[in-house]
């Protein structure tokens, strides 16, 4: 089945069956397989099984591997990998006042990233930015197959406008479309918290886990969650936008008027505000603000205390919603959380259900390329099932 919005874009695979592209991408999860480990993870039968090695292996898109250590009797069989050199994949990370772009392996390895400034946030000056960027990809590399962006906001890869961007102040822009017509390249966007999210469905902290969360702490907070091994997108793209949750009902304004939601606690702007005006230092830092928080400073305890309480509140919800198997933690403010681990504990054990074991916690070590990562898996994933035609 050719999905509708390809657009009579060249989809740089060939046409896979739906159980190819699900050994495809167990292999891709999971690493390298016997034919035998591979038919009894995809529940197939031999014959299925050896038509589908043979299509994949005759489109160059697994290689026979080292032969099986782990193998005590009989022939040694030969373990099947991906060949993560077959497409090359571009992701894209979309911020205010300047782009984060990598270019990886199937296997989301970096063999090339860089960041780019923006001039402006005019759509046009950022559109032309973009695709020159990515042509200059394209022209050092052949093997790319399909570009992804990310940014914050509800969009969405089912669709190709963006509808809403706050932090650009865009409504309804086809940048994606645009992308696609001008480099030829298949395209999508995808929201950066569920992009960072896909890379650690696929390929992190979460990797072949069928039911987990991703919470991202930083300017802003974001979810990102995957339900029964499906990343949920939510109407326009819409799902996860948990910024805004109450934590008490008078704490401090956010931007939006409300008095104690989680950005008020928890946003790294914030809490630098409510520090540096208790302690009439305006000129407060991240890192000096962590470093007076370790030191036990009252005032920045407090701070850290309430963002953590907030941070609790997410996950509190989230598990109670969705009873994620753990609850990724991840993004520029990560080393906030060993800070405050108590407060986080004390405040989702509070919401959860009794009947509900609590939900295990686990920090992701974070560096600000993880989000065009993320965005590169998305483009993989989008390029796999766009692939998947009526082969069968
Ligand atoms: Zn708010």
């Amino acid at each position: 089945v050719v999905e509708s919005d390809l657009n009579g874009q060249t989809v740089r695979l060939p046409a896979l069956s739906e159980s190819s592209r699900q050994a495809l991408v167990g292999l891709l999860i999971h690493g390298p397989a016997s034919r035998a480990d591979l038919a009894r993870r995809l529940r197939l039968s031999g014959t299925s099984l050896t038509r589908i090695s043979r299509a994949l292996e005759e489109e160059n898109l697994t290689l026979d591997g080292t032969p099986n250590s782990e193998q005590r009797v009989g022939r040694p069989s030969q373990l099947v990998d991906v060949n993560v050199d077959r497409v090359h994949l571009i992701g894209v990370k979309l911020s205010s006042g300047s782009m984060n772009l990598a270019r990886t392996d199937m296997r989301a390895k970096f063999l090339a990233e860089r960041s780019v400034t923006l001039p402006s946030h005019d759509v046009q000056v950022v559109t032309d930015v973009l695709v020159r960027e990515i042509q200059a990809e394209i022209a050092a590399d052949d093997k790319v197959a399909a570009v992804g962006l990310s940014l914050a906001g509800p969009v969405s890869p089912r669709s190709e406008i963006i509808r809403l961007s706050p932090f650009l102040q865009w409504q309804q822009v086809p940048l994606v479309r645009e992308m696609q017509q001008r480099t030829g390249l298949l395209a999508v966007v995808e929201n950066d918290v569920r992009a960072l999210t896909a890379a650690e469905h696929w390929f992190g902290a979460a990797a072949g886990s069928t039911d987990f969360a991703l919470v991202t702490i930083g300017i802003g907070t974001g979810c990102g969650l995957v339900v029964d091994d499906q990343l949920v997108d939510g109407m326009g793209g819409g799902s996860g936008q948990i910024g805004h949750l109450p934590v008490t009902p008078n704490g401090p304004l956010c931007e939006r008027g409300h008095r104690g939601c989680v950005r008020s606690y928890l946003s790294s702007t914030m809490m630098l505000r409510h520090a540096g005006d208790a302690l009439a230092r305006p000129d407060l830092t991240w890192d000096g603000l962590l470093e007076l928080g370790r030191s036990g400073d009252p005032v920045v305890r407090r701070v850290l205390a309430d963002a953590g309480t907030a941070l609790g509140t997410v996950i509190g919800t989230v598990g109670a919603l969705a009873a994620p198997s753990k609850v990724l933690i991840s993004g520029e403010s990560v080393d906030l959380v060993p800070l405050v681990r108590n407060e986080i504990q004390t405040a989702a054990e509070a919401i959860q259900h009794w009947t509900v074991p609590p939900v295990p916690i686990e920090v992701v070590p974070f560096t600000f390329t993880e989000w065009a990562r993320g965005a590169a898996v998305i483009a993989l994933q989008h390029l796999l099932r766009a692939s998947v035609r009526k082969v069968d």
